[in-house]
């Protein structure tokens, strides 16, 4: 039985994500007790164009 040693659970996309595709890693939880909790790649991309884009979103765009 091989282990998943080698995966990162994303806890944005909610994936098993293999470590060379992981951003972050967290090293305070774990998720099924032996796979670490961390943030994929996509996801974090995705987190830094939402923080450049912040002052725009939250603009009015109704006006
Ligand atoms: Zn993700």
């Amino acid at each position: 039985m091989k282990q998943q040693f080698d995966m990162v659970y994303c806890i944005q996309c909610s994936t098993l994500v293999p470590v060379g595709s992981v951003e972050h890693t967290f090293r305070t939880g774990f998720y099924k007790v032996k796979i670490p909790l961390g943030q994929c790649i996509s996801c974090a991309q995705k987190e830094r164009a939402s923080k450049e884009l912040g002052p725009l979103i939250t603009l009015p765009l109704m006006a």
